[in-house]
């Protein structure tokens, strides 16, 4: 997807100006010209990043900025701020205000495309972890504990990689304030230790005396175990041919020397940010969503779901000694309705029973869909007489109301339902299911559109 950025501006030549050079790396660019304007804008459009410049008349820049972090639904949107070259004291104050970096006037050309990458980057695994963190809640799988503490998490281990000594000890006594930071000298030395350092940021001079920190950079990234580390680089002034050669090999991004404290400080933060997002999603989020998607078409669960929670509930079920009950449902003469009216319809079809089966079941209930046209809802502390009653509620969900596909066409459905109860000490889930399943052949058997319960 296309990043969206906003440039706000009081001055038409500088929204041209920025405009011209985000269009030009693809980004998709929206333009304010006041700070109003700006509040406007985000509120009512999908804005990935702003860049805002402070002097303006009317709500200048500073409030703009603390407005937008201040507002729930648009703090999460990073803002860069645009200031003049020698208002040091600017800087200090964009960062109180919550901006997440700053740019000073005029603009460099690498500086902007970096700072923007890089922070729409992070907006983009932001809105990812952010979506999935709501996915799973709506699925009743409760992991704010883990997510928050992952987001706050803000320490970070750092290595920087100078042998300029004074530099080297300025830069550990800035950062030490917020961050854990091991120092390293030599290039080569810090290749072998950055892989098992468990370090969050590397910080790499481009000025080392005896050692190549172009090669480390170049090394970093090609290794398989430290290719996701970020990676800031620090450059002298006028080095623009090594600064784009990094950037190439895939650094993260650069400060330039003299290195400015606030500066630094914000660019460290971004980066701790973004690689906690991203560790978080690879390791943990990944492989437990894994387990537990959902199923594309209905936005039910899927089998895999079923089959684990399902024996869990059967195992609590069996230790409280409550009742559990399970439905299998098969919608009848289904392949008839796709040769007829096609797969798409048959689709539609199949949401929309989805959706009557949710909207007919308990939320401590679980839907699943197991198969094309069947589904399963497994029913927690119900018991046999009144799962019937359940399943001959779902069936007539089905039954009675036709289904609309389209302006012209509008289908009856039928769905035969096979039940099946906890009876035993010694009922597994499979043969829970499979009761369900014999069940429902039954009703198949004797006319479908019905519901039949397996004899115990
Ligand atoms: P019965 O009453 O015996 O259940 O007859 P049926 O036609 O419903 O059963 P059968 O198992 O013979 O056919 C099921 C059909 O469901 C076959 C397949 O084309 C269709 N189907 C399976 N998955 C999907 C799907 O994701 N979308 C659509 N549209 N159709 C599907
Ligand atoms: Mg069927
Ligand atoms: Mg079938």
């Amino acid at each position: 997807m296309t990043a969206r950025v906003l440039v706000v501006d009081d001055l038409l030549v500088n929204v041209k100006l920025l405009e011209a050079r985000l269009s030009a790396e693809y980004y998709d660019v929206l333009t304010a010209h006041s700070g109003h304007e700006a509040l406007e804008v985000c509120a009512r459009e999908r804005i990935d990043i702003v860049l805002l410049d402070v002097m303006m008349p009317g709500l200048d820049g500073f409030e703009t900025c603390r407005r937008l972090k201040s507002d729930p639904a648009t703090q999460h949107i990073p803002v860069i701020m645009v200031t003049a070259l020698d208002q040091i004291s600017d800087r200090v104050r964009c960062l109180e205000f919550g901006a997440d970096d700053f740019l000073t006037k005029p603009v460099d050309d690498l500086a902007l495309i970096t700072r923007v990458r890089n922070l729409t980057r992070l907006k983009m695994l932001n809105d990812e972890m952010l979506m999935r963190a709501s996915t799973r809640r709506s699925m009743g799988i409760v992991d704010q504990a883990a997510l928050e503490a992952a987001l706050q998490q803000n320490r970070g281990r750092i290595i920087v990689v100078d042998d300029h000594q004074r530099s080297a000890s300025r830069l550990k006594e800035v950062l030490s304030a917020h961050h854990d930071v091991v120092v390293e000298g030599n290039a080569d030395a810090a290749n072998t230790i950055i892989p098992d350092g468990k370090f969050d940021l590397a910080l790499v001079s481009l000025s080392l005396v005896s050692s190549d920190g172009m090669r480390l950079c170049s090394q970093l990234r090609t290794r398989e175990n430290t290719r996701h580390l970020p990676i800031i680089m620090l450059v002298e002034p006028n080095n623009e041919a090594r600064l784009l050669r990094g950037l190439d090999l895939g650094v993260t991004d650069y400060l330039m020397r003299p290195i400015d404290r606030q500066e630094l400080l914000a660019r460290v933060q971004t980066q701790i940010k973004r690689k906690r997002y991203s560790d978080y999603l690879r390791n943990r989020l990944e492989s437990v969503f894994e387990l537990s998607i959902m199923d594309p078409l209905t936005q039910l669960h899927n089998r895999r779901y079923l089959d684990s929670h399902l024996n869990t509930l059967v195992t609590e079920a069996k230790a409280n000694d409550k009742p559990l009950s399970v439905l299998m449902i098969d919608v009848d003469h289904f392949k008839s309705v796709n040769d007829t009216y096609g797969h798409d319809a048959g689709d539609i079809i199949l949401r929309e029973c989805a959706a009557r089966l949710r909207q007919n079941t308990r939320g401590l209930d679980l839907a699943a869909r197991v198969g094309g046209e069947e589904f399963v809802v497994v029913m927690p502390e119900t018991d046999r007489v009144r799962a019937a009653l359940i399943g001959e509620r779902l069936r007539a969900s089905i039954a009675e109301t036709p289904f609309r596909v389209n302006d012209d066409i509008t289908l009856r459905v039928t769905a035969s339902v096979g039940l099946g109860s906890l009876e035993d000490a010694d009922e597994t889930p499979e043969t829970l299911l499979k009761r369900a399943d014999k069940a429902l052949y039954a009703a198949k058997r004797h006319g479908r559109n019905r519901v039949s319960a397996d004899a115990a």
